[in-house]
C-alpha cells in the first residue's frame, strides 16, 4: 500500500519505518527541513532502539522517503496518517494547532485528487476529535464528503518510547475506529500481517480507549508510588508488597513499581485532558484528580528524603549529583521529565548540581539552564566529592557505578535511590548511607 505519514516524531517515524519494513511504500512528511534532510539521508533524527537500522535498510531501497511538500505525498498514497504532535495546552487541554493545520493540508490535497484516500489520526485527542474537529476541516477544505469521497479514521499508537520499533510491530492490540466499513476495511489493510487481536469500533470509542489506557497505567503508578509513601515510614519494603500484589493475575506486576512519579510526553497530557473533559460533560472525575496530584507531589519525594539525610538539613552550596535525566530510560525525550522540578527545586535551594545522562543531555540543555547546573556525561567522574546523589532514572549504565566508587569517590555517600535500581545491602555493606523510595528502615 501507498502510505503517508503527516509529522515525523517518535510515533510518525516509527509508524512509517515500521511499515515500509512490512512492504509499504512510504513517504514521510515533516515542516522541519533538518529532519526531512536527516531521514533521506537513512539518520533517525530521535533516537529509538533499531530505527536507524530500519532507516539505513529502507532509505536506499526506496520504500521509505521524506519530504516538505504535503500535498504530494497526499497525492501519491491511498493511506494517510497523521502523527502529528498534540501537546497540552494550559496543563489541561490537547493543543491541536499541529493538528488542526496538518489536516487542512490533507484536505487541500484532497481537493485535487480523484481518488478515494483514507484519512487515520493516531495523533492523540480528546474522545469526539475525530468526528467533531478533523471530519469538519477535511470536509470544508477538500469540498468533498467523508464516507463518500474519502474515509476517515482514528487508530491510536500505544508504543513505548525506547521500545518503540518492536512495540509497534508487536501490540497487544490493533484498534481501529472507523467511521464507516470501507474505512475500517483499508485502514485494516496494513495490519494484515500483525499477529495481535483487532478491535474494530467507532473513531469516538478508539479515542476513548487510548486516552483511558494511558488514564489507568498512570493511576496504577500513583497508587503504588503512594503505598511506596506509606511502607517507607511503617517500615516494610515497596518491592515485596508490589510483588505479592503482582503475582495475583487480576492485578499483574505490570506498572507496580514505585518511583518518583509519571512523566514523559503522553501520560500527563492524556489524564489532564481526560480529567478535564469529565468536568466539562459534567461528572468530575475524583480519581483522575488525585492522580494528577500524587504525581505533582511525587518527585519532591527525593528532595525531602534528602534534605532530611543531611545533618544541616540543607542544600546550600552542596553538591547533588541527578543520575538520569530522560523522562525513562533508553529515550532523550525530556518531556514533562520529573528530573526538571527536582532539579529546578534543588537550584532554587542553592544547590550545585552535576547531572549526567547517557543519551539526553543535549535535549535536557532545552529544558534546564542555570549557572549552577553542569551537565557531566560520565557518571563516576560527576560523583567525585559529592554530597549527595539522587537516582532519577533508571539506565541499565549506571549499574556500572558500584557501592565502592560511591563510597570511595563522594565526599559522603548519601544514595537517594529514586527508582530502586541498586542492591541496597550491597550499597549499606560498603558504607553507602542508601535510601529507596519505598523502603522502610
Ligand atoms: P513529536 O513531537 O515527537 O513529533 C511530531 C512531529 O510532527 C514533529 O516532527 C513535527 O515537526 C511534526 N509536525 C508538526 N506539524 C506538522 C505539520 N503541519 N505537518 C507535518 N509535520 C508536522 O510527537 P510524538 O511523540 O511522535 O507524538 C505524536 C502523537 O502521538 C501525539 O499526539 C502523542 O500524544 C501520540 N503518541 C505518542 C507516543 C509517544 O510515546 N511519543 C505514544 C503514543 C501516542
Amino acid at each position: 500500500m501507498k502510505i503517508a505519514i503527516i509529522g515525523t516524531g517518535y510515533v510518525g517515524l516509527v509508524t512509517g519505518a515500521c511499515f515500509a519494513s512490512k512492504g509499504h511504500d512510504v513517504i514521510c512528511v515533516d515542516v522541519i527541513e533538518e529532519k526531512v534532510s536527516k531521514i533521506n539521508e537513512g539518520i533517525a533524527p530521535i533516537y529509538e532502539e533499531g530505527l536507524d537500522e530500519l532507516l539505513k535498510e529502507l532509505v536506499p531501497k526506496k520504500k521509505l522517503k521524506a519530504t516538505l511538500n504535503a500535498k504530494d505525498a497526499v497525492m501519491l498514497s491511498e493511506l494517510i496518517i497523521i502523527c502529528v504532535g498534540t501537546p497540552s495546552k494550559d496543563e489541561a487541554i490537547f493543543d491541536y494547532t499541529y493538528l488542526e493545520e496538518a489536516t487542512k493540508n490533507v484536505g487541500l490535497a484532497l481537493k485535487e485528487s480523484d481518488d478515494y484516500k483514507v484519512v487515520v489520526i493516531k495523533s492523540t485527542c480528546s474522545p469526539g476529535t475525530t468526528l467533531n474537529l478533523i471530519k469538519p476541516i477535511l470536509e470544508e477544505t477538500s469540498g468533498k464528503e467523508s464516507g463518500e469521497d474519502f474515509g476517515l479514521g482514528f487508530n491510536p499508537e500505544f508504543l513505548r518510547e525506547g521500545v518503540a520499533v518492536e512495540d509497534f510491530l508487536n501490540p497487544d492490540r490493533i484498534v481501529i475506529g472507523g467511521i464507516d466499513e470501507r474505512s475500517i476495511k483499508s485502514i485494516r489493510t496494513v495490519f494484515e500481517d500483525f499477529d495481535s487481536p483487532i478491535l474494530e469500533v467507532d473513531p469516538t470509542t478508539a479515542e476513548m480507549i487510548k486516552i483511558t489506557s494511558n488514564s489507568f497505567l498512570a493511576m496504577k503508578i500513583s497508587f503504588i508510588n503512594e503505598i511506596a509513601n506509606i511502607t517507607e515510614k511503617i517500615g516494610s519494603d515497596i518491592q515485596d508488597v508490589a510483588k505479592g500484589m503482582g503475582l495475583d493475575h487480576r492485578i499483574s506486576d505490570k506498572f507496580l513499581r514505585a518511583g518518583l512519579g509519571w512523566g514523559g510526553s503522553c501520560f500527563p497530557k492524556d489524564i489532564s485532558a481526560l480529567y478535564h473533559q469529565s468536568k466539562e460533560v459534567g461528572v468530575p472525575s475524583k480519581l483522575l484528580e488525585s492522580t494528577i496530584a500524587a504525581n505533582k507531589k511525587q518527585p519532591l519525594r527525593a528532595v525531602e528524603i534528602l534534605k532530611s539525610a543531611l545533618e544541616d538539613r540543607s542544600f546550600e552550596g552542596k553538591k547533588i549529583v541527578i543520575l538520569g535525566l530522560a523522562f525513562k530510560p533508553d529515550t532523550d525525550d525530556m518531556r514533562d521529565a520529573v528530573s526538571i522540578p527536582i532539579i529546578n527545586h534543588l537550584l532554587d535551594k542553592d544547590a550545585i548540581i552535576y547531572a549526567t545522562d547517557p543519551i539526553a543531555i543535549e535535549n535536557a540543555k532545552g529544558y534546564l539552564d542555570h549557572s549552577n547546573l553542569h551537565f557531566v556525561k560520565d557518571p563516576a567522574e560527576a560523583l567525585e566529592d559529592a554530597d549527595a546523589c539522587i537516582l532519577v532514572t533508571e539506565w541499565k549504565k549506571f549499574a556500572l557505578l558500584t557501592p565502592k566508587i560511591f563510597a570511595e569517590s563522594m565526599k559522603t555517600p548519601i544514595l537517594i535511590d529514586g527508582r530502586r535500581f541498586f542492591d541496597p545491602a550491597k550499597m549499606r555493606a560498603e558504607g553507602v548511607i542508601y535510601y529507596g523510595i519505598g523502603l522502610g528502615k
